[in-house]
């Protein structure tokens, strides 16, 4: 085998080419060959038909049957063609024959025409083998009703030397382009070939330190150079991928670093006097068990996301009640709003029988409800509803909150994103958001082929849309 791309290319050129030629070569000598045989044909068989006609005109002159042959052999044999004449019984009635060593010997007579000359080859019997090419035929001379065979002959090697003159050039040539043609295959494929080398070397000087660097691309056009722009395409996104993991790593720690901090300090400072009264043991630890919930939750959220990522997020689907999962949300919403004096108010829910996992679609829905029980001041209403479209079960949470400022809409779906990180992380201590929680609840939708948009939000609230299929 050949291991380099370039040798198997020019191996295959080369291949090809061999085969190509032999094919041209062996139809160019076929049809040469038949060509000068066919004329050679056509000579001896014009022969004998001027032999004919030259015998015709003696009898009608009245000569001999012995001297109209004689006659006729020794007018109309030129070398190198051969005249002889025989009679019916295959007599010879002419003494023309060149040499001693051609075969004058008649085929046998039944088997010779009168209409057509019989062609065949014979060769001499001598050690050069010297090929004749004969022609013969019987033929009736009507005026005195005589009959003739008339035997036409030509040697072969006049058509012999032309086929060798044609060989050697063939046999000489075919290897001369062969040869040329195998170097040019081989400086032609290197040169093509040059792009991909230097694309190699480029790559492996890429890692993951230098993702952000490119594979030269020295035509985009060519195919080779479409390689680059996918293979570079390809660096693009791995680098981008790279850039939002890191990002996510140094988001989550530092995430994780502010309810971890909190915890040392409560600890540290309420460790540090020796007496304590109970209540103040009681306040540090409340505040630490709230921050270890926070921990949690965003522990919790952060292997959500990194197992949906990987796609390893199992989805239990079963068939369920949509509106009872969300009247069991708004229950547990009412408290928290209840808290913070917000009315949490649940229209009519149709009967919506969905499959899906009720867990993560729970997840979802509190999600959205939280947010809007969270970004809402006291006194405003928070509305679940719930609708049946062709195909979707459309649910729609909205509230009467200060809203999302315009330029931050397309970005609240990002994960850690917050539009005021100071006051959502210190929103009554554990219940602060890491900005994790509209990535969940989007994934969670797309997961079940549904969707979720921000559809409204200005001063007079904000309204979320999460529709998903009805399939069954
Ligand atoms: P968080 O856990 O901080 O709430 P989310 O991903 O749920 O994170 O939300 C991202 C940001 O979007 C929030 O920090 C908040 O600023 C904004 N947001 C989400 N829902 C609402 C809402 N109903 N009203 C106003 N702002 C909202």
């Amino acid at each position: 085998m050949i291991d380099s791309v370039r040798g198997r290319l020019t191996l295959w050129y080369v291949s090809a080419l061999a085969l190509m030629l032999v094919a041209f070569s062996v139809i160019l000598y076929v049809l040469a060959a038949r060509a000068l045989y066919q004329r050679l044909d056509d000579g001896l068989r014009s022969l004998i038909e001027v032999s004919t006609k030259s015998l015709n005109n003696d009898a009608e002159e009245g000569q001999s049957y012995q001297n109209a042959a004689q006659s006729t052999a020794a007018e109309l044999s030129h070398f190198p063609q051969v005249l002889l004449i025989f009679d019916v019984g295959g007599k010879l009635l002419t003494d023309n024959h060149p040499e001693d060593d051609f075969p004058e010997k008649l085929p046998e007579l039944s088997s010779i025409p009168d209409n057509e000359p019989r062609f065949y080859t014979i060769a001499e019997e001598d050690d050069d083998g010297d090929r004749h090419r004969i022609a013969v035929r019987s033929v009736s001379i009507s005026p005195a009703n005589r009959r003739y065979i008339i035997l036409a002959s030509q040697p072969l090697d006049v058509v012999e030397d032309e086929l060798e003159a044609l060989r050697q050039p063939l046999y000489f040539a075919g290897p001369v382009a062969l040869l040329l043609a195998g170097l040019g295959g081989w400086i032609l494929a290197r040169k093509s070939l040059k792009p991909v080398v230097a694309m190699a070397e480029s790559a492996r000087r890429i890692g993951a330190g230098n993702l952000g660097q490119q594979l030269p691309v020295a035509n985009p056009r060519d195919e080779l150079g479409q390689l680059a722009v996918t293979f570079n395409e390809l660096l693009a996104r791995l680098h981008a991928a790279f850039a939002q993991q890191r990002q996510f790593m140094a988001d989550a720690s530092h995430e994780l670093r502010t309810p971890l901090s909190v915890l040392r300090t409560t600890a540290g400072v309420t460790l540090k006097k020796q007496h304590r009264s109970e209540d103040e043991y009681r306040e540090a630890i409340h505040m630490m068990d709230e921050q270890t919930q926070r921990l949690t939750r965003i522990v919790k959220d952060l292997f959500t996301l990194a197992r949906a990522d990987a796609a390893r997020y199992p989805l239990h689907k079963k068939a369920f009640y949509l509106n009872d999962l969300l009247e069991e949300v708004a229950r547990a919403g009412s408290l928290l709003a209840a808290e913070k004096n917000i009315a949490l108010e649940v229209a009519n829910l149709p009967e919506a029988n969905c499959q899906g996992d009720e867990d993560l679609l729970r997840r979802m829905i509190l999600n959205l409800v939280d947010n809007a029980i969270k970004y809402t001041p006291p006194r405003g209403v928070v509305r679940l509803r719930l609708a049946r479209e062709s195909r979707h079960f459309v649910i729609t949470v909205s509230d009467t909150g200060s809203g999302i400022p315009v330029d931050s809409h397309t970005h609240i779906f990002e994960r850690f994103y917050r539009v005021d990180k100071a006051r959502s992380r210190s929103e009554d201590a554990g219940g602060g958001g890491a900005g994790l929680g509209l990535s969940i609840a989007t994934w969670i939708a797309e997961a079940h082929g549904g969707s979720l948009k921000l559809t409204h939000s200005g001063p007079d609230g904000t309204t979320f849309v999460a529709k998903l299929p009805a399939t069954s």
